[in-house]
């Protein structure tokens, strides 16, 4: 999977995750992250809930 970083010094997206290729700058994921864990373990107790009240009926 493809990951852009952004440049903090010069503001230019780039592949590289360590360094920015262009002025040598630290690099940051401008992105959040798409996938929390606590989103999906909330995504699995609403279906565990689910289940649940149709398992009472
Ligand atoms: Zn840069």
């Amino acid at each position: 999977m493809t990951q852009l970083f952004k440049c903090t010094q010069c503001n230019e997206y780039t592949l590289e995750e360590e360094r920015c290729p262009y002025c040598g700058g630290e690099v940051y994921n401008p992105l959040p992250a798409k996938f929390s864990p606590q989103d999906k373990y909330g995504e699995y107790r609403r279906a565990a809930k689910r289940r649940s009240r149709q398992h009472n009926v």
